[in-house]
C-alpha cells in the first residue's frame, strides 16, 4: 500500500507488496555501495517523531485494519532504539490488528545494537529484518564498498538470531562479474551457512547508470554475467548451502528464472531443475523464453 506522504522513490522488499509503508528514516545511512543508486539523491536522516506520529494517526483512521507495516527507507533500523521503540508502540496501539512490522537494516545497524535491544524490539512486534549482505566474499564486499567484512556480517546477524528476530537475507548474483563468480558463489554459501537465515532472497545485478559499477562495466573492468552464467552461479551457491530451515526465493523482477523453495525439503529438486535447464541450454534445446520456473 502506498504511503500518504513519501519523500523520493519507494523501495520495499517484494514480500511487503501489501504492507502499509511508512517512512521512519529517509535514505540510507551508508549510501556508498558501488552498485546501488536507490538513495543517491537523498541525504540520510531520521524523521522527527512528531511527523511520524502525525502520519500514523492519519493512516490508522484510513486503514484501521492494517496487519503489516514496512518501515522505510533504506535502513530504518538505524533509528536510535528508544525512538524505534516509541514508533513501534505507537503502531501497536494505532493498528489493533497489526501482526508484524518489518524494516531494512544494514549490517552496521546490527553491529551497533545489542541483542537485548533487538529482543526489546521483537517483543513489541518487530517481526522481520531485511538484510542485504550482497556477498560472503571479503574481496567482493571490499570492492563494492559494502563497508563490512564477512565476519562483521556474521556477528551482526548472530545478534538478531540471539534476539529471535527472523532475518531475510539477500545476496546479489553477478556482483563479482565473470571474473569473481565462483568465489562469490562459494563464499556467499559459506557465510549463509554461518548466518543460517530464515529467508534467503537472490537478486541479480542490474548496474544502474550513474553508479560506479556501471562505469566499471563500461570501461571493461568487470564483465557482467549473462542469464546462463547467472544460473550457473546460483546453482553453485545453492549447492553449497546447508541451512536448517530457510525459505528461498529468487523471483524478483531482476531474476531471469523465477525460483522458490523450502531448502530443507526442496534443495535437491532445485539443483536437479537447475541442472536440467543448464544442460538443455548447453545442448541448444532451450530458449530463454521457454524457461519454466521452479
Ligand atoms: S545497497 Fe543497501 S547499504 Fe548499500 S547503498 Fe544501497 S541501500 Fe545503502
Amino acid at each position: 500500500m502506498f504511503p500518504l506522504k513519501y519523500e523520493g522513490d519507494v523501495f520495499r522488499p517484494p514480500s511487503e507488496a501489501k504492507s502499509l509503508i511508512l517512512q521512519a528514516t529517509i535514505g540510507c545511512s551508508h549510501n556508498r555501495c558501488t552498485f546501488c543508486s536507490m538513495y543517491k539523491r537523498k541525504k540520510f536522516r531520521v524523521r522527527k517523531l512528531a511527523e511520524i506520529e502525525e502520519e500514523i494517526a492519519l493512516t490508522s483512521d484510513m486503514l484501521p485494519y492494517t496487519r503489516r507495516i514496512f518501515l522505510a527507507d533504506g535502513n530504518a533500523l538505524a533509528m536510535p532504539t528508544a525512538e524505534l521503540v516509541h514508533v513501534l508502540k505507537k503502531l501497536n496501539s494505532a493498528f489493533p490488528q497489526l501482526e508484524r512490522v518489518s524494516l531494512y537494516g544494514n549490517p552496521h545497524d546490527l553491529l551497533e545494537k545489542s541483542s537485548e535491544e533487538l529482543k526489546a524490539l521483537k517483543d513489541i512486534n518487530l517481526g522481520i529484518i531485511y538484510l542485504g549482505i550482497e556477498s560472503g566474499s571479503a574481496a567482493v564486499l571490499e570492492a563494492v564498498k559494502k563497508g563490512v567484512t564477512p565476519e562483521q556480517l556474521a556477528e551482526g546477524a548472530a545478534k538478531a538470531k540471539a534476539a529471535g528476530v527472523p532475518l531475510s537475507v539477500t545476496v546479489l548474483n553477478g556482483l563479482a562479474g565473470v571474473e569473481g563468480s565462483a568465489e562469490h558463489a562459494r563464499e556467499s554459501a559459506r557465510l549463509l551457512n554461518i548466518i543460517d537465515p530464515e529467508y534467503l532472497g537472490l537478486l541479480s545485478l542490474m548496474a544502474a547508470p550513474g553508479t560506479t559499477m556501471h562505469r566499471q562495466i563500461k570501461e571493461g573492468l568487470l564483465t557482467p554475467l549473462g542469464p546462463w552464467e547467472l544460473l550457473k552461479e546460483i546453482r553453485m551457491m545453492v549447492e553449497g548451502l546447508n541451512l536448517s530451515n530457510c525459505i528461498f526465493r529468487a523471483n524478483h523482477a531482476s531474476n531471469y528464472l523465477p525460483l522458490k523453495a523450502i531448502l530443507s525439503r526442496d534443495q535437491d529438486a532445485l539443483l536437479t531443475n537447475l541442472d536440467r535447464i543448464i544442460e538443455q541450454k548447453a545442448r541448444g534445446k532451450l530458449k530463454r523464453e521457454n524457461m519454466r520456473g521452479f
